[in-house]
């Protein structure tokens, strides 16, 4: 079968044709590192991870992009209400968000790059189009002249008449029409700036992206990524910018977007004040319950955050963890035996999985393979399966959760890490032997945050890493 995707561009689902034959260059929008990722965020970067680990395993070589914007209003704001430095700021907030990342499996990333990095490649696309005469210097800030790129509004579906009334245009006095945008931000005092031909300062927003993925990928690429408030004025802002310094079109070819993290039906947003971080929610779940959550709904569908929601996720990715367990027991004592109708029941899981997959990326479908197959095979225990069919069971659930990020095996730490886990639960157990309730519970639940989960079972205490 072949990959389908829905193009943003396009307004359909595509056949996914990869520019260079079986390479795949992807790019997603980075964080704006001036505070901890909230789980909208996640939500986005979990679906990417999804998208770039599915067509791995459908045999294409991905490079995956994603830029760090460490420099921008936002970052100036919070830099001087912290008294941090912004490179100060951006550092801590990198680091935070690589953190969030590890600990969601999000882990598909090969290359980020950080916006400052970048200056020279971002001044020289600047260049060039003023050059061309696609923008335009007014005593050191460069903006883009947007009348002059013809298709601007083709990945919004929006006239130029109707962007001028909207409300998401910047304003500013200097720029020659309400529609232009800032490539080039000219140094206000006290502001971080870098020598341009243009006079100090610093890079707008959207030329940030273009000039990043021009360097590493050059004038075309596969695939853009990022939620579905980037569209506009972001993503077309882009194309305009891109296809006006290079000549050449689309420089896109797949424009792939995710839909909002909702609270109470909003967007769940910084601005708005309605979010969780990520560390706040790990607190309370673990992060595949996370990932399943956000997992078991259409990347393109809006999803509303809850508890009970979230709830439910915990039951039914338990449901499926137990039975791998049960079958992993199971087989440690099984021998010759007979086979059942296991192959028969994989193939069938197995296909409607990819077949899912295949359709724009349905992992809600994709999952509800994976509780099918749960099912048969629970129906399947009792008749006392062969060690290789258990076997063929288990590595079906590593391989389909691999391609998801779920249902892989427990982490097994060894050496000094071991040691020290079970240093720390020795000292809980004397701690619950002398009824000191507050200190078990509290090693428990700070254990707990980090994937040590510990069962209190009368032969002892038993860990489980996930
Ligand atoms: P930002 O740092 O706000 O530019 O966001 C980084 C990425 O997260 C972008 O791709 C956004 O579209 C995405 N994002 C932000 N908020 C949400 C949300 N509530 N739901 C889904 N994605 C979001």
């Amino acid at each position: 079968m072949t990959l389908k995707l829905y193009n943003t561009l396009t307004k359909q689902k595509e056949e996914f044709v990869p520019i260079h034959g079986n390479r795949v260059n992807m790019f997603v929008c980075g964080p704006t590192v001036y505070d901890y990722s909230h789980l909208g965020h996640a939500r986005t970067y979990i679906v990417f991870d999804v998208i770039a680990r599915y067509l791995r395993y459908r045999g294409y070589s991905v490079f995956y992009l994603m830029n760090i914007t460490d420099v921008d209003d936002k970052m100036i704001k919070r830099a001087n209400e912290t008294g941090l430095s912004v490179k100060g700021l951006a550092d801590r907030f990198t680091d935070a968000f690589h953190e969030d990342m590890k600990r969601l499996n999000v882990m598909s990333v090969n290359l980020y790059a950080k916006a400052t990095e970048h200056v020279d490649e971002i001044i020289s696309q600047i260049k060039t189009l003023i050059e061309k005469g696609f923008a335009y210097d007014v005593d050191g800030d460069v903006y883009f002249e947007v009348r002059k790129f013809k298709d601007f509004g083709k990945l919004s579906k929006q006239a130029l008449d109707e962007l001028k009334a909207g409300a998401r245009i910047e304003v500013d006095e200097k720029k020659r029409r309400p529609e232009d945008f800032a490539l080039w931000k000219k140094q206000k005092p006290d502001e971080p700036f870098w020598a341009s031909p243009w006079g100090n300062g610093r890079p707008g927003w959207h030329v940030e992206d273009t000039a990043i993925t021009t360097t590493y990928f050059g004038n075309k690429y596969d695939l853009h990524g990022g939620g579905i408030d980037l569209l506009f004025p972001h993503h077309e802002s882009e194309i305009a910018i891109a296809e006006s310094a290079t000549g050449e079109k689309p420089f896109v070819k797949y424009w792939v977007h995710s839909g909002f993290l909702t609270l109470n039906k909003e967007k769940m947003s910084k601005s708005l004040g309605n979010f969780f971080t990520i560390r706040e929610v790990l607190e309370k779940y673990e992060s595949e319950v996370i990932r399943f959550f956000m997992l078991n709904a259409h990347y393109r569908s809006p999803i509303d955050f809850s508890d009970k929601g979230l709830d439910e996720a915990k039951q039914g990715l338990e449901r499926i963890k137990n039975t791998v367990d049960n079958i992993k027991a199971a087989a440690k004592n099984a021998g010759e035996g007979s086979e059942g109708n296991i192959p028969d029941i994989i193939a069938e899981a197995r296909q409607k999985f990819l077949d899912a997959m295949d359709d724009d990326f349905n992992t809600r479908e994709a999952i509800s393979a994976v509780f099918e197959l749960t099912k048969s095979v629970n129906q399947a225990i009792p008749d006392g399966l062969s060690s290789s069919a258990l076997n063929m069971i288990i590595s079906t659930y590593k391989e389909l959760g691999g391609i998801i990020g779920l249902f892989q095996d427990e982490k097994k730490e060894g050496g000094i890490t071991g040691d020290l886990i079970s240093l720390i639960v020795e000292i809980r157990e004397n701690a619950r032997k002398n009824k000191d309730w507050e200190t078990s519970d509290k090693i428990r639940n700070k254990l707990k945050v980090l994937g040590i989960v510990v069962e209190d079972a009368e032969d002892g205490p038993q860990v489980k890493i996930r």
